[in-house]
């Protein structure tokens, strides 16, 4: 079901970083493609604003939303009607995502250049930021956590949620999204939440919508966060600029890297617990012991076919994203996971801990028997939205520093600038651009001029 990779001995020291990024397994998915399908969306939402939003969700999402914006009593009645159980079980994740996200805040601070001369770095929070909660497959209350808490821990004033409305919901929730999402939401304080999915959704926080007699629905943000599908992620390419982005946060990845002391039920079962989000999900086991990729593979195949979404689990792992890559050792394995950067690796080997510590890129990293993705999906403190697609060599996953912007305030005094006048002024010229030097020169002419006595 699951393929294999053989990159041990020359078949790895002899391919350089981009060969070995090429050789390894990723999704064949193509964003160009979802571009084209996302860009006539996008533009319908431009135009057309709410009735595109209604009719988008009618045909994508099969139910045409009752509100577009889902009222303050729907909301209070979800949280309301949750099962105590699970509200005792995000109450819980709430406070542990809490903890960890708010060590993130970040402090200004004042660097004195010289006498006179001072750059203040000041965190000012986004204004308003519209998040992103999948709904498609699955539901994610629990992303509804990791997108909102950052956000409020770096003080954003305007906070709008949209997940997509579901055609299963009956009652006072018909046509909204799932009751265990608003329910987040209220549990949270987020009173602005839309009944808005996929690609429509990132353009109606980018633009805006309104009704046809003016009346607005949903007033632009900002910053656009959260996970989502492959139309979710190129509406997020795609307007880029317009709002900021965080990560591309598209369809999941876990990477695993083990040796012969892994326990090969637990790594099967990992593997699985990320296939089990999409077709398109990837499961990546890197190992230098055959025993262990033999018995993993049995695991899988006994544990995919007996678990709930086993179609999907089975599309996911027999995918050409999906794979176990044998290496010679866990230098060679450390090698290939940075090639990777996964958006979630776990680490089952020997040393673990020290090895985790040798990893460049990753999402986010699980170290040991007791780490699981699934920890962190929910419960560990850390985010669970993160880069995926080998985004992990240069971004984060999502953060309260997600929600800030530094601005540097620089106050100079007339001795400061004084001092470094010459400076500017010899830079200035070297680019041809002397106005920028006399714009320095010009606070002293007057002066200079006085104490000269004309
Ligand atoms: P989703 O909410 O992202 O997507 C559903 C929406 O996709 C629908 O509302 C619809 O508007 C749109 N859509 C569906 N088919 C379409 C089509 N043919 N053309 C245009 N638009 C279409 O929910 P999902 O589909 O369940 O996907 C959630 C994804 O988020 C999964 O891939 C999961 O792995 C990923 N995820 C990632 C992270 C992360 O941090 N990287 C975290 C959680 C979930």
């Amino acid at each position: 079901m699951i393929s294999r990779r053989d990159l041990r001995g020359s078949a790895l020291t002899s391919l350089d970083a981009r060969g070995l990024r090429d050789a390894l397994p990723r999704a064949q998915f193509d964003i160009e493609a979802a571009l084209d399908v996302v860009r006539p969306l996008c533009e319908q939402v431009r135009h057309d604003g709410a009735d595109a939003l209604r009719e988008l969700g009618e045909r994508f999402d099969k139910v045409r939303p009752t509100h577009l914006r889902v009222p303050a009593e729907v909301l209070a009645a979800a949280e309301a009607q949750l099962d105590p159980a699970i509200k005792d079980a995000l109450v819980e994740a709430i406070r542990r995502v809490r903890i960890v996200h708010a060590a993130q805040a970040r402090e200004d601070v004042t660097t004195q250049v010289s006498d006179g001369g001072s750059v203040t770095e000041r965190w000012i929070p986004v204004e308003r930021v519209g998040l992103y909660v999948p709904g498609g497959l699955a539901v994610y209350p629990s992303s509804v956590v990791m997108n909102v808490v950052p956000a409020q821990v770096a003080g954003v004033d305007s906070v709008a949620v949209a997940s997509p409305p579901q055609a299963q919901n009956t009652g006072e929730f018909a046509g909204y999204p799932h009751p265990t999402i608003l329910a987040a939401c209220s549990l949270l304080g987020v009173d602005e939440v839309y009944a808005v999915g996929g690609a429509q959704a990132v353009a109606m926080f980018a633009y805006g919508a309104r009704e046809k007699d003016g009346t607005s629905v949903c007033e632009p943000v900002d910053l656009v966060t959260g996970p989502g599908n492959i139309y979710v992620a190129a509406a997020k390419r795609l307007l880029k600029g317009l709002i900021g982005i965080d990560a591309e946060a598209g369809p999941t990845e876990i990477g695993i890297l083990a040796d012969d002391t892994a326990d090969a039920e637990h790594v099967a079962a990992d593997l699985i617990s990320q296939a089990e989000h999409d077709n398109l999900a990837a499961s990546v086991l890197v190992t230098d012991s055959t025993r262990l990729a033999d018995d993993v593979e049995a695991a899988l195949e006994r544990r995919a076919r007996a678990t709930k979404h086993s179609e999907r689990v089975l599309t996911a792992l027999g995918g050409p994203q999906s794979a176990i890559v044998l290496v010679d050792d866990v230098t060679a394995g450390l090698r290939v996971v940075d090639a990777y950067g996964a958006e979630h690796l776990e680490i089952h080997t020997a040393n673990s801990r020290e090895d985790a510590l040798r990893v460049r890129n990753a999402g986010a990293i699980f170290v040991g028997t007791y780490s699981p993705v699934s920890l962190g999906d929910y419960a560990a403190g850390s985010n669970h939205v993160l880069p995926t697609g080998g985004c992990a060599c240069h971004s984060s996953g999502l953060s309260v520093q997600s929600f800030l912007k530094g601005v540097h305030i620089v106050d100079y005094s007339r001795d400061a600038l004084a001092e470094v006048a010459d400076v500017v002024v010899t830079l200035a010229n070297a680019e041809d651009l002397p106005a920028h030097g006399e714009a320095v020169t010009a606070r002293f002419e007057r002066r200079d001029e006085a104490e000269a006595g004309t």
